[in-house]
């Protein structure tokens, strides 16, 4: 009754408020799913061509970047273009902005716990609504309807507080979340109670949120809440982490996998065989060390092009994550390619004195939208009491933001801790080419 409620009146209600686009593409997306993957890639490849002739147009960036007017008449002549490094965002971002649309009317966001650098990228509104489209469908795959009860393990969630927006929530997205920056028995067995007591169908979060939940649950023997479906969002559901998950609650996860800048980039679906890629909205390659396109098998750097943001397009973006292309199809039926084995970014959870626990990839993200002329930061936790920030600066960074670093450290962990704060060039990746935000030493 409620479902239909959302289905039919609060979910059209919500998009035509914020103008059609959400559920048209929603539907769309519904029925290119079951396209053959040679349909699918016809679709990618009369869009690929679109975008980078727009590219080319519209941003200044492009056409100094690329030595000649782009000739898009296969995907794979993507590669005859060059890489988009993250570094080349965060320096010319004024210029890969499109010309055609006024700076002011672009969706703005700054990228950071799900890069760990920060980056400013903009994005137009219908690009937006795309993506908000492609997650509804891949939630789809876990269980998710229009108008379910979810619960959320998220850092710093948004609360409702206005009258308007407590009737949104309850309404229509019905969403109650633990807050990751917090993770101890109290709060975990609070969330745990609450979510007996909604029944939420679906349980959404970061990988290791998601996994410190689990192991909590099984570890005080609390009755465990059930729920339907579980998403791993944003980062890399490890296979330790989705083995106790999974025997916890019962369930299968479902892994999704995407990024501020691009949107959502591949994800499982109910048979839980590989990535199903999100074809029809951006294009993936897999490249070896030498910018080569790996085999089928071979285990390569994801670089993304994305299909929808003519605000701000990024063309063959290097995303930071590695991944092994297969060539098999799934039984689902899906002509959406697949990938296996997402390696990347992970963070440790951090440890406060009273035994709670902190999420490393919110804490590097509340700390990196907060201040300003950090360009990367990770955070090492040597002992209870003491950090180390390595820090890659941008012009932006001064003395002030020296202080509001150690200050966002010793306000989560306490004014004892010590903060050593080394300023490098980069950030060494760890063998296996994985970025880890934090890492906890204790
Ligand atoms: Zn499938």
């Amino acid at each position: 009754m409620w479902q239909t409620f959302c289905r039919y009146i609060s979910y059209p209600a919500w998009d035509l408020k914020d103008g059609l686009g959400r559920l048209s593409e929603w539907r769309s997306l519904l029925r290119t799913q079951r396209w053959c993957a040679q349909r699918l890639r016809a679709l990618q490849l009369q869009r690929l061509k679109h975008m980078v002739e727009y590219a080319y147009e519209h941003c200044s960036f492009y056409r100094t970047h690329w030595t000649t007017p782009p000739d898009i008449q296969s995907i794979e002549d993507l590669e005859k273009l060059p890489l988009l490094y993250k570094s080349d965002v965060a320096s010319h971002a004024g210029d890969i902005i499109s010309s055609a649309f006024p700076k002011t009317t672009l969706v703005a966001a700054k990228t950071g716990g799900s890069t760990g650098t920060s980056l400013h990228v903009y994005f137009d509104e219908l690009c937006q609504k795309k993506r908000n489209a492609a997650a509804m469908r891949s939630d789809g795959w876990a269980g998710w309807r229009p108008g379910v009860p979810i619960a959320g393990l998220w850092g710093s969630p948004p609360i409702p507080r206005t009258l308007k927006e407590r009737a949104r929530n309850l309404l229509h997205d019905r969403l109650f979340y633990l807050d990751t920056m917090r993770m101890d028995p109290t709060s975990m067995s609070e969330f745990a109670r609450e979510m007996r007591k909604r029944g939420p169908t679906m349980l959404f979060g970061h990988a290791h949120s998601l996994f410190i939940f689990a192991e909590y649950l099984h570890q005080s023997g609390l009755p465990v809440p059930k729920v339907h479906g579980i998403v791993s969002t944003s980062m890399v559901l490890l296979e330790r982490e989705r083995r106790t998950v999974e025997s916890v609650f019962g369930i299968a996860v479902n892994n999704r996998y995407g990024c501020e800048e691009v949107g959502l980039i591949a994800s499982e679906c109910e048979h839980h065989d590989g990535m199903h890629i999100n074809m029809e909205h951006v294009v993936v390659e897999f490249i070896d060390a030498d910018g080569q396109p790996v085999s089928p098998g071979q285990e390569g750097r994801i670089v993304v092009t994305d299909l929808n943001n003519h605000g701000m397009p990024l063309i063959r973006y290097v995303v930071g994550d590695m991944a092994v292309p297969v060539a098999r199809t799934c039984r689902c039926g899906r002509g959406l390619e697949i990938f296996d084995r997402l390696t990347g970014r992970t963070a440790d959870y951090l440890k406060r004195r009273d035994g709670s626990q902190v999420s490393g990839i919110s804490l590097v993200e509340k700390t990196l939208t907060a201040i300003s002329g950090i360009a990367q930061l990770q955070i090492i936790q040597e002992s209870l009491d003491a950090f180390v920030l390595n820090v890659v600066r941008n012009a932006e960074f001064d003395d002030l933001a020296y202080k509001k670093l150690a200050n966002s450290i010793s306000e989560i962990f306490g004014d004892h801790v010590t903060v050593d704060i080394h300023l490098l060039e980069g950030i060494p990746q760890d063998r296996n080419s994985k970025y880890r935000f934090s890492i906890c030493r204790c």
